[in-house]
């Protein structure tokens, strides 16, 4: 049996903290030193992506997250989750039942951009298009 892998984080509060490193963190922000409250696991970045006339651009970024030392007001305690970086630079937090949320939200907006594809057909078709 392997012992587990572990990561050594230096603080500002707390000198070198030694904690267990999930598989998938990529060490982001490993080596500089913080408080140990900022220590976080952060997943591989995944972006989700439209194709445009200049390339695919991502609509929004996903990657696993985990706080190892949550302030009690983190609704996500130590617990693994995801964070969504949206557009404008804001992130948000997901667990699982959140993350379906957020596939609902995206079909629903699929929908809504195929709707106004729609309209813009019919505005084509009544000579809008040229
Ligand atoms: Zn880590």
């Amino acid at each position: 049996m392997t012992a587990p892998r572990t990561v050594t984080v230096p603080t500002s509060d707390h000198g070198d903290v030694t904690i267990p490193e999930p598989a998938w963190c990529i060490g982001i922000g490993h080596d500089v030193p913080n408080l140990r409250a900022e220590i976080a696991h952060q997943g591989e970045p995944f972006d989700i992506t439209v194709n445009t006339a200049r390339g695919p651009r991502r609509l929004l970024e996903l990657m696993l997250w985990q706080d190892p030392f949550p302030s009690p007001a983190s609704p996500h305690g130590a617990t693994v989750y995801q964070v969504a970086r949206l557009l404008d630079g804001d992130h948000f937090g997901y667990d699982f039942a959140g993350l379906e949320g957020l596939v609902t939200d995206l079909l629903e907006a699929a929908g809504t951009v195929r709707r106004i594809a729609a309209c813009l057909r019919i505005e084509y078709a009544l000579g809008g298009g040229r």
